[in-house]
């Protein structure tokens, strides 16, 4: 399995597609995921160019989990959430469906379930809101 430098979050990254961002430094990128399993669903996107966990560099997947913890606390004040949802998929088996290394920060609410992966699309106002509620608890 290789990397396809055309997957869409490849070409966010390029900025030749939009997104909803909240966050950038020179490792990664966070923005709303536009099929949210919970209001808030947000994706953590390292820029260096890796498939999954399998095949990414070490150094990449030590610099992700503050970066995840960062974005996980920001949730929780961003959408008073009881829990957050830390989920990553590899490979179709695994339940990937999009072939660039993220980790999804999903805020939680008591007895609210998590809806289906990659089910609906978001209203892209809902979405926008979202992306301000969070972007505003990261910068606090
Ligand atoms: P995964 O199955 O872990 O590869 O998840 C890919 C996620 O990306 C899914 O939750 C999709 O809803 C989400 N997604 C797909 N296309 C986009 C996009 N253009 N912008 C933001 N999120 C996306």
């Amino acid at each position: 399995m290789s990397y396809d430098t055309d997957n869409i979050f490849a070409k966010i990254l390029r900025g030749e597609i939009p997104c909803h961002k909240v966050y950038e430094d020179d490792d990664a990128i966070v923005f709303m995921d536009v099929m949210p399993q919970a209001p808030g669903h947000a994706l953590v996107v390292p820029k260096a160019a890796s498939r999954n966990i399998f095949d990414a560099d070490p150094t990449t997947l030590a610099a992700l989990a503050p970066l995840v913890q960062k974005i996980a606390r920001a949730a929780v004040a961003a959408f008073e959430a009881d829990g957050v949802t830390i989920l990553q998929f590899n490979e179709p088996a695994g339940g990937q469906t999009v072939f660039h290394l993220h980790i999804h920060v999903i805020p939680r609410h008591d007895d609210s379930p998590l809806r289906s992966h990659s089910g609906k699309m978001e209203d892209p106002e809902v979405l926008a809101a979202n992306a301000d509620k969070l972007r505003q608890a990261i910068h606090a």
